[in-house]
């Protein structure tokens, strides 16, 4: 049995067999061959041997007339490698008498050779692993060649683990068969871990290098409420899973019974609930579970899933859906958040420069300096307005001149419309996202110009702290509880009471029960939150008052540091609605 602990990005607790992918996103199937096929599968595994060993062999004699032969001894040591007789007489075993696929034995004795090396305890030989795991690739390369499996064609339920997915490959999931999935990289609230919980899939990410020993096909627990991955767990464990998996059946069944329950205070004060969503379909969730509306759409999404530019059509389809569901609750369309994590395959060289991707060409930065691109999401937004009740907001809003920039644009595709005598809507409120400290500094200049805030905290937290939310090797600095972001969110509050600007918070932060009773005790009335948290945050709403969260936050205030804080508001949160402390 391995044990290995990572962060917890979206809960639930699932058992399955493993789907590994490589650093290449190989799909490698444990697959098994029927005895007639064994004598043909062992000539593809060999075809394939041979063909890798004759790249090998005229890369050796490339860089051996170019370079020297001192180079050219480093593809003579693959060579040895790829024709080592007890690594190929493994394989050809796996394949003869455990009828096990071409793909599935190289991978499983290929990996097993690594972790053996890994484990020597010498640096020089746990970098030739690497070296293995290269030759795994390519053989792989050649036997799966063009019918590399893909991960929206899975047959049968599986966990993944994976060294990294994007949010586009996390956004082509297909939920019915993907139990959950684990990574070796990524932090708390990197948007691959945003989409595991707008697809409510158990996800753990940000386990360190752990996939050399895993070959696919094992038995796994994945534990995304305490960010566990057991690979081949014992009876015993197996028995703890079970027990833990019913409990959260029992609560989940109970907290489904608050959806059509008020979101109200012990006191009597009305707090609004809405969701985030990243797909039109997950309005229904919203809708089903409650919400007041939709508190933050990241649009940006139509772009992450799909090969194609979507077109004016397509972004009118989409928010139309969205608006149709939602009735007359209001809908938060935000505009495009490209950049950093979430680049379409079709530009990412525009971004092959950057340095610094959460530092550069990102979100309204872009939008604005591409304004074709910008001008048809708008023009879409105000078509589809007509619809329901939509607000607009701008995202990574760093300085006054950017919101009044965009906002001119918003008025010149108003123009354009109005000239092209197409119908749109016309008095919508327009509202910035405060993720960037600068913001929070001018925070009263900007209440004077805008309708409203929305805390995006993600960021906030990423730019305050100088901490990359994606980073799983500064994730313990990565801290919501940290003093001088409760100071910036009171500050937008405060701002926010004094200019009658509403204000919501809908970062992860807000998603996270521990954190309800301070934000409320700050002042805070409306909460944005990935759907499945719903009954949750309501689940704490209606078991306190106001006059107890103001303690609450005037005591976590009084802290100095983010762990003292979350570990105070753990406990209160423990006191006030124990269920929800896992
Ligand atoms: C945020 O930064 O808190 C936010 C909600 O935006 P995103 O997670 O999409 O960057
Ligand atoms: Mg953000």
């Amino acid at each position: 049995m391995q044990v290995r602990s990572g962060i917890p990005v979206s809960p639930g607790v699932v058992v399955g067999p493993t789907l590994v992918l490589g650093s290449e996103n190989f799909r490698i199937p444990r697959k098994f061959v029927s005895r007639d096929v064994v004598e043909s599968e062992m000539v593809r595994f060999h075809n394939a041997l041979d063909k890798v060993c004759q790249d090998i062999e005229d890369h050796e004699i490339l860089v051996g007339e170019q370079l020297g032969s001192q180079y050219a001894a480093i593809f003579s040591a693959h060579l040895q490698m790829a024709r080592d007789p007890r690594m190929v007489g493994q394989v050809e075993d796996a394949i003869r008498n455990q009828s096990n696929s071409p793909e599935y034995a190289v991978s499983r004795t290929l990996r097993k050779f690594a972790e053996q090396m890994q484990n020597l305890g010498n640096q020089y030989l746990a970098e030739r692993a690497l070296d293995i795991f290269d030759l795994e690739k390519r053989l792989l390369r050649e036997l799966l060649g063009e019918s590399r499996e893909e991960l929206s064609n899975l047959t049968e339920p599986v966990v993944i683990l994976a060294h990294d997915l994007t949010p586009g490959e996390t956004a082509m999931l297909n939920t019915d068969y993907v139990l959950g999935f684990a990574t070796e990289v990524g932090g708390h609230t990197s948007h691959t871990a945003i989409l595991a919980g707008a697809l409510e899939i158990p996800a753990v990410v940000g386990l360190g290098r752990c996939l050399a020993g895993v070959s696919g096909g094992e038995t796994v627990i994945l534990d995304g409420d305490h960010g566990q991955v057991v690979i081949d767990p014992d009876e015993a464990t197996m028995e703890r899973f079970r027990t833990s998996q019913a409990r959260n059946i029992r609560v989940s069944e109970r907290l489904a019974t608050l959806e059509t329950l008020e979101s109200e205070t012990l006191d009597g004060q009305r707090v609004q609930i809405f969701g985030n969503i990243e797909f039109p379909q997950e309005v229904e969730q919203c809708v089903k579970r409650g919400a007041d509306g939709v508190g933050l759409y990241r649009t940006e999404f139509l772009y992450l899933g799909g090969n194609k530019e979507p077109t004016e059509s397509d972004h009118y389809e989409a928010y139309k859906q969205v608006l149709s569901t939602c009735g007359d609750r209001p809908v938060v369309i935000r505009t495009l958040d490209i950049g950093a994590d979430k680049v379409p395959a079709r530009i990412r060289d525009r971004f092959a420069e950057s340095q610094n991707p959460m530092l550069g060409l990102r979100s309204i930065r872009l939008s604005l300096q591409s304004t074709p691109l910008f001008k048809v999401q708008l023009r879409a937004i105000l078509r589809a307005a007509v619809h329901g009740n939509v607000r607009i907001m701008f995202p990574l809003v760093s300085s006054l001149l950017e919101f009044r920039q965009a906002k001119m644009i918003l008025m010149d595709v108003m123009e354009d419309l109005e000239d092209e005598n197409i119908e749109f809507a016309r008095d919508i409120p327009i509202g910035m996202m405060v993720e960037v400290p600068s913001a929070v500094m001018l925070i009263e200049e900007f209440a004077r110009e805008v309708d409203f805030f929305s805390i995006g905290t993600n960021d906030l937290i990423q730019y305050t702290l100088a901490c990359d939310r994606s980073d799983p090797s500064v994730a313990n600095l990565y801290r919501s509880g940290d003093p001088s972001i409760l100071r910036m969110i009171q500050a937008v509050l405060k701002a926010g009471e004094q200019y009658g600007k509403p204000v919501t918070v809908c970062g992860q932060m807000s998603s996270d029960p521990r954190f309800v009773p301070l934000l409320l005790g700050l002042g805070l009335r409306q909460i944005s939150a990935t759907p499945h948290s719903i009954p949750r945050l309501k689940e704490v709403v209606r078991n306190i008052s106001i006059p107890e969260a103001e303690r609450i936050a005037t005591h976590a205030c009084s802290l100095d540091l983010a762990r003292d804080v979350e570990h105070y508001l753990l406990g209160e949160l423990g006191r006030l609605c124990p269920d929800l402390v896992v």
